[in-house]
């Protein structure tokens, strides 16, 4: 009943609606409340049974006891296991991915591990792709080996045939390959499609592979995996899903069988999305198009104003791939635009960048990203930290590196900041000829 209720709600007169034109009212019908227009927050823990027998039934579809009937659908029970905040959000979240269905988290790391515990066993290796957002890699290295799951990364410029070799050479041990692309803070892309072949190759009807991807930093607006093979899309919601750095939330999404046993270690554990949350995202996800596009509208300006700057040696963006050909074929198939992660080297080293970083003033100096402030930082000694300096260095992580995440904010005020920084920290002529004289 609920499910072709939305199916009629995203089309009109055949014509299906985009995710954008449904964010405001998809999955909501204001009779429910008062005839609100707005979805109101569900802030409850636990909800009335109509009746003894209604409770039973409700249990009985939540432990799965029994199949549901045609059409039926299990009640609310426990804020716990379901609330209306999250499942409409849940069902918002779909849309962009194109996913059967959606599980909203506490955070992206609550979503992250909650997913791998939910699908690895005991002996299951994970291929990942390196680097991983800090709090991944230290989960994939660190507790769960506890478990006895072991965890092997790989990089993003491995040609996808050495990858196929990679993942066959593990044989029926490899239970998930786990990608973040684009890389954080390097941009370099994944092969998803090659992914998903090398997991296809490894798995077996009994021990599938999966192919998991983090989407944090180009979607779900600029890029979406489950088109290319991928079995499981992650988010931090706190980044551009939330987009006002003022919540931590996290989302998993992907087919209904797979999400049935996310959900129910979500269920155990209890890592999910708390009312009021639900509500902010679901605010957020209003203007989600508008935020990413204005952004990456915004960082292809500064990106190129950046390439040509004399104390920018290197810039490390999306739209600046065209001299790497196997990277720009892999941008071309899955990704829709550069996004707005920009990361660049300041001529000079740590000094020069700290020098940079504390000179700005419209621009934040913080850690985080995606949210309608533009923010700067400084991956060597901040997100990075933890990565010993030569492994940094073969991720390519310099101590010259800034990131920036790019708002919404005016792109000329944004250049006009980095400009009075870059010119406070402009190195004496003598010491820059000395230093191009060793590079
Ligand atoms: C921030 C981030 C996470 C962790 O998300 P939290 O919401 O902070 O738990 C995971 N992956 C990526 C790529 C991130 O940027």
């Amino acid at each position: 009943m609920k499910v072709k209720q939305l199916r009629n709600q995203a089309e009109l007169n055949g014509r299906a609606l985009r995710p954008e034109s449904l964010m405001m009212s998809y999955g909501f019908r204001p009779e429910w409340s008062e005839n609100a227009i707005k979805c109101p927050i569900f802030q409850t823990s636990t909800f009335v049974f109509s009746k003894a027998e209604e409770g039973k039934a409700f249990f009985e579809l939540a432990y799965g006891l029994r199949q549901p009937e045609p059409g039926e659908e299990m009640g609310l029970i426990y804020s716990r296991l379901n609330n209306p905040s999250l499942e409409i959000l849940e069902d918002r979240l779909t849309l962009w991915d194109g996913a059967e269905d959606a599980a909203a988290f506490a955070s992206g790391m609550a979503a992250i591990s909650t997913t791998l515990l939910a699908l690895l066993r005991p002996g299951d290796v994970v291929l990942h792709s390196e680097p991983v957002y800090g709090g991944t890699d230290f989960f994939l290295k660190n507790v769960l080996p506890r478990y006895g799951i072991t965890a092997e990364g790989f990089s993003p410029t491995l040609p996808a045939p050495e990858l196929l070799a990679c993942a066959a050479a593990l044989g029926p041990k490899l239970a998930m390959i786990y990608v973040e692309t684009p890389a954080n803070p390097t941009n370099h892309l994944v092969d998803l499609d090659a992914c998903a072949a090398a997991a296809r190759r490894a798995g077996s009807a009994e021990r599938p592979c999966r192919v998991v991807v983090d989407n944090t930093f180009l979607g779900p607006v600029f890029q979406h995996p489950l088109k290319h093979g991928a079995d499981l899309v992650l988010y931090s919601a706190t980044k551009f899903l939330g987009g006002h750095s003022d919540l931590i939330a996290g989302a998993a999404l992907g087919s209904k069988a797979l999400m049935k046993e996310v959900r129910a270690m979500r269920t155990f554990m209890g890592t999910m999305c708390d009312p009021n949350t639900g509500w902010m995202l679901m605010r957020s996800l209003e203007t989600l198009k508008l935020r990413m596009e204005r952004a990456a509208a915004s960082a292809r300006l500064i990106a190129d104003w950046l390439r040509q700057h004399p104390q920018v040696t290197c810039t490390y963006y999306l739209g600046h791939l065209e001299h790497d050909a196997a990277q720009y074929d892999i941008y071309r198939r899955q990704c829709l635009s550069p996004g707005s992660m920009i990361s660049f080297d300041i001529r000079g080293g740590e000094a020069d960048a700290f020098a940079f970083l504390n000179r700005l003033q419209l621009i934040k100096l913080a850690v985080s990203l995606g949210g309608t402030e533009s923010l700067a930082e400084h991956p060597a000694t901040m997100t990075h930290s933890d990565i010993e300096p030569a492994t940094q260095r073969d991720m390519g992580i310099t101590s010259s590196m800034i990131r920036l995440s790019i708002g919404v904010e005016d792109p000329h005020d944004l250049m006009a900041d980095l400009d009075q920084a870059f010119a406070g920290v402009e190195v004496p002529a003598e010491a820059q000829a000395q230093y191009d004289a060793v590079i």
